[in-house]
């Protein structure tokens, strides 16, 4: 599933592909917003929280969102693709010979730079990916955040979701932080204290940079502690790992009910 570490990993990948190259290819069947040209540059590429951007030089920024879905690839210009290209939603091609590739992804649109910024980019809290979001001046600018955009009744999975309060964070590591600090996430976050607040969103930022490079997710010596193991032994404790849904996009959360219990 796409979280920061994952579009962090694909701007790596597409960086030296793509970035300071020539755009010889540009196909997006299904594009909101204006086209770059062939023949500008591309300017960068980056990760911001789940959202891939890339800027090309005469202002256009193309932004995609993966959602649970897409994937972005790296082909070089004849190399075959994994998936079929009718799936494909953004093909960036540049004159280094690599191609880019956006498989499936339900959102693919362009804005211009010199105009405002997409509200579902300049309302992104610090960016968990990054080194400087564990230092103390950031994480309190993400616990001040709470109050404002989780009212009462929001749990502590859903607030661990709001990309408004820090960006990066999906279901694998909103299930992967909370257990980590014993916390349920089915806990209403207004009966979580500042210090809990702190050390949550903390343990999410470690765990995503800790992840920024190899091919696996681990936040265990083994893999991940609860994510996907429903029915399976708590690695702590030995009872089964619980799932359930939540929401209106059937968000899955993973928990150890002896482990991480709900404060009384
Ligand atoms: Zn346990």
């Amino acid at each position: 599933m796409p979280e920061g570490d994952t579009l962090f990993k694909v701007a790596a990948r597409l960086t030296p592909a793509l970035q300071g190259h020539v755009l010889t290819r540009f196909e997006a069947p299904r594009l909101r917003g204006h086209r770059p040209a062939l023949g500008e540059r591309i300017a960068l590429v980056e990760a911001r929280g789940k959202h891939l951007l890339i800027h090309f030089e005469r202002g256009l920024v193309l932004r995609t969102h993966l959602r649970m879905t897409g994937s972005w690839h790296v082909y070089r210009e004849r190399q075959r693709w994994q998936k079929p290209a009718y799936l494909a939603r953004a093909v960036v091609g540049a004159d280094s010979g690599w191609l880019g590739v956006c498989f499936q992804a339900p959102v693919v649109e362009t804005y211009h730079r010199a105009g405002a910024e997409p509200d579902v980019l300049a309302s992104l809290g610090p960016d968990l990916c990054l080194a400087e979001s564990l230092h103390d001046d950031v994480i309190d600018a993400v616990v001040q955040r709470i109050p404002r955009l989780a009212p009462t009744g929001t749990t502590v999975g859903e607030a661990l979701l709001d990309q408004r309060i820090a960006a990066g964070i999906g279901n694998v590591y909103k299930s992967e932080a909370c257990f980590a600090v014993g916390i349920d996430p089915g806990t209403p976050i207004d009966r979580v204290d500042d210090r809990t607040r702190r050390a949550v969103w903390t343990v999410a930022a470690r765990q995503l940079q800790a992840n920024l490079d190899g091919p696996e997710r681990r936040t265990h010596p083994t893999g991940l502690a609860v994510y996907g193991r429903r029915g399976q032994p708590c690695r702590a404790c030995g009872k089964p790992i619980r799932m359930a849904r939540h929401g209106d996009q059937a968000r899955s959360s993973y928990w150890c009910p002896a482990c991480q219990p709900m404060p009384t």
